[in-house]
Order: C-alpha cells, then structure tokens, then sequence
C-alpha cells in the first residue's frame, strides 16, 4: 500500500511527535489502579492501550515489509501482548504487561527508530503511508483515551481550555433544504491518505431533503425525555426497545434530575447541562427514537456527505472539508486542541457547510441511519482489520467531534460504532421531507425548535426545568422563526 503523494518527511516526523505528545499529555497522570481500571467490554486497560499503540507503530514502520514477512518486534513477546486482532479483549486485564515505565520506554525506542528511518530513507510511499496511519492510529487511541476518561469517570484531560466565545454563542434552529442529485459518495483516488473503506468514490442518487441546521441540543432532548420519550414503546425500534428494556434506561446515560433540573457528569464532576450544547452520549436507538417523536429521521450517511461536501450549483465538486479546502482552525470547528469539551450549537460559523449546515466536522460525530458497510470493489489495505471486520453491525457516524484531531478529518471519513454505544462522543442531526410550498412546518421537530428558541432568554446558562416544560406549547406571537431554507 503505498501514496502518490503526501507529507515530506518533516511533516511525517511532525504528525508522530505530535500524536505522541497526545498521548503522554493522557497517560501521564495515571497511575495505580488507574492504569488498569475495571473490566468493561467498552474500554481497554490503560496501560495494554498505550503499549498497543507502540506495537502497532513498530509493527507497520519498522516490522511489515509488504509480502507478508515481519521482522522480530524489539520487545518480547509483543504480538502476545499487544495485537488487537489476536489477543481476545477480556483477557487484557490478565496479560503480563510490562509496568507503565517499561510500556513508555517501548514506545520511546520505537518512536526513535522510525523517525531515524525517515531521516534516513526520506518520505518514501511506503512511509508515508504506513506512518500517517500509525499517526492516525495513535490519534484514533488518544480520542478513545478521552472518551475512557470519561466513561470512568477520572478527571478531565483538558481541564484548562476555556470555551471563550464558543461557550455562549446560542442556538441555531431551522432546516436547510437540499434538492440532492446524484453525486459521488466517497474519497476520489486523489484525495490523499484514505482508509480502505471510503474507496473509492461511486455515483449515488440523493433525494431531495431538509436537514437540521445544527446538531440536536440538549434542551431539545430534555423536551423529549420529558415526555416520557423513553417509556413509549411506539417511539422505538424493535432493537432499540429491547436495549431499553435491558439496560433500564431513562435518560442519556451521564443525566441526572436534582431538584427538578437536569445534570450531568463530566469526568469527575457533576455540572449543568448547557443547554444548546449539542446531546453528547446518546446511542444509535436513543438517536432513532427522538427522531421517531419529532417527526423526523436520522440522515442517510449519502445525505451528511453531500450536505458537507458539496455546494449549490456544484454538486460536482467535492469539499475536503465542509467549509472548503482551507486548513481547519479553530474558527472552522471545534476539534482537538480548540475548546476541549462541547460549545454552543450556533459557534464556528466559518465552518458552516455550502449549504449553511454548522458544526458538521466537531463537537459531537453524528449518527447516520446506515449500517458500516463496503462500498462497490472493497478491497481491504494492508491493515485488515481496520473496517471489514464490522462492516454489516456497526452503524456510520460522520463528521468528528471535540476529541478528533483535525488532520484525520475529510468529509469522506467514516467513523462505525455499534448502536448500543453511548460512551463515544456522539450525538446527532435530524433530515425530514421538504416541506409544502405553502410553509406548514414539516415536522413536529421545526414546533420544538421554535419553542426553544422562544423561550432562550439571554443569560440562560443551564438546562432547567422551565426551559424543559415548554414541550407542547404553541409559540407565541412574533416568536423567532428559524429559516426554512437556502436560496437554490
Ligand atoms: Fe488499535
């Protein structure tokens, strides 16, 4: 497997050193039991995940020579360690692991050894594209680094960051309408580094459609958990009910109500809950059954890419990332490195898609309706068992979210996660049919937006049970009204 094109080897050297640096800023304030942590089929030992990732670097730079023979790795028993393809996830708590020292210094001599053999041989194809994936592979850990943070509740890798503006920028109600087209759903065979499963680029058919302006907010789905969304069955898919029955739930799985008003935790702590934060940790079924009570659906994941890659009048040509082909910064979107947790809904402007869709790379990824699957001529890269293993009971998300490093993100990206997952950083945004030219509202969803935005009153900073109890109530005269499009 080898690039055309694409980073010069001090690029290359910058993308490990950078991911490296990623993941000791995680690692580095663990330790005792930390380092292990309890058995969960959702999370991997702390300490078997930072030595996977330097088996992984040392197994595709230094090890894979291309016609399926692979030099001794420079730590015993390493395979026996540390490959995910082969150890079975139960018994990593059990494995002989050297200690959190040890596990480092690995890491540390394999790291030197690839960047010497990058100074020495230059970005060759095969470097460059077996080192921007151990980048990408360290990058993809360092997002699940967090979201384990998260999950056992240890304290919050970003502590410092400050929302800034980010934090109050509001709501942003309101559909656009997409007239779709056919398009080609995919990476072109220029793009660059692409996994396997976004190969390649092929004509789909897209419908006409209205898409959510934004992500769905907390207190939209505070309106929904308020009206027993979660007790009715008519709301939920078969799969979705029987997740429900089984696990009990009640509400997003970090909420809960004190004295009447919706917290959540947040690493180690308890806080608020931002109102037009976008729902952060909701499942694919929780997805699904909100959309079912707003009268809406989940987007086709041919829908999100055409809404964040092309633009009106030039379906044709496909953007890198929703906001063009400028470099991502921290005016585009909220990725890794720019606020640290979630913002508002209505920040980064500057990212909005051709079709004035916000927010469709960061903050939260977004759950689509597809199931992971290939795409026509699917042959899988060297590192096998990076997509067809899931293919067919995983569902697609797209568009990254706040722990995403930006250079991993193309409109093309495919993220899979099965839909009982609500540890993961996702959320998601709601399509429904175009409207009637005669302007009724096309959904229940387009009512709740207008009640939310009735009742935002400035200085509004947490989610509390007025905001919530507005479910139902007709807006009042002279209420905002969201746009119901973009000119076409
Ligand atoms: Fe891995």
């Amino acid at each position: 497997m080898t690039l055309a094109a694409g980073p010069d080897a001090a690029t290359l050297c910058a993308m490990l050193h950078d991911a490296r640096a990623r993941t000791l800023a995680l690692a580095r304030d663990l330790s005792g039991e930390q380092l292990l942590g309890p058995r969960l089929s959702i999370v991997n030992p702390p300490l078997w995940e930072i030595g996977h990732l330097g088996w992984f670097q040392e197994h595709w730079c230094l090890r894979y020579e291309g016609d399926g023979r692979l030099r001794p790795s420079m730590l015993a028993h390493a395979d026996d360690f540390y490959n995910s393809a082969t150890v079975p996830h139960a018994t990593r708590w059990d494995l002989p692991l050297p200690d959190f020292d040890a596990t480092l210094g690995y890491l540390q001599r394999v790291l030197d050894r690839v960047l010497e053999r990058i100074d020495r041989e230059g970005a060759t194809e095969h470097l460059r594209y077996f080192a921007q994936l151990a980048a990408f592979h360290e990058e993809m850990h360092c997002e699940a680094f967090t979201y384990t943070r998260q999950t056992l509740g240890y304290a919050a890798p970003d502590r410092g960051r400050q929302a800034g503006a980010a934090a109050n920028a509001g709501a942003w109600p309101g559909d656009v309408e997409i007239p779709g087209g056919e398009f080609m759903l995919g990476a072109a065979p220029d793009t660059g580094f692409v996994f396997d499963n976004e190969k390649w680029a092929h004509a789909v058919e897209v419908r006409p459609f209205c898409m959510a302006r934004a992500p769905v907010t907390n207190v939209e789905f505070a309106a929904f958990v308020d009206d027993e969304g979660y007790r009715r069955r008519e709301l939920w898919s078969d799969a979705g009910w029987q997740w429900r029955e089984q696990t009990g739930a009640h509400a997003p799985v970090y909420w809960q109500k004190r004295d009447g008003e919706w917290l959540q935790r947040h690493y180690d702590t308890v806080v608020p809950i931002p109102p037009h934060h976008p729902v952060i940790h909701v499942n694919c079924y929780e997805a699904e059954a909100y959309c079912r009570w707003a009268g809406r659906r989940l987007p086709t994941e041919a829908e999100w890419e055409f809404a964040a890659a092309t633009t009106p009048g030039l379906a044709g040509c496909k953007r890198r990332h929703p906001w063009g082909d400028a470099a991502p910064s921290a005016r585009h979107a909220n990725l890794f490195g720019v606020v640290g947790a979630c913002a508002d809904v209505a920040a980064f402007a500057e990212g909005d898609s051709g079709w004035g869709c916000r927010q469709m790379f960061g903050n939260v990824w977004e759950w689509t309706a597809d199931w992971f699957g290939p795409y026509p001529g699917f042959e899988a890269d060297p590192y096998k068992e990076y997509s067809a293993p899931w293919f067919g009971d995983h569902k697609v998300l797209r568009g990254g979210c706040f722990a995403t490093r930006a250079g991993l993100l193309r409109t093309t990206w495919r993220n899979f996660y099965t839909p009982d997952r609500r540890d993961v950083f996702a959320g998601f945004r709601t399509c429904a049919p175009v409207p009637p030219s005669d302007g009724a509202p096309a959904s229940r969803e387009q009512g709740s937006r207008l009640r939310d935005a009735a009742v935002r009153e400035p200085g509004a900073a947490t989610l509390s049970a007025g905001a919530t109890s507005v479910s139902g109530v007709t807006p009042p005269e002279g209420a905002p009204v969201p746009p119901s499009g973009v000119a076409l």
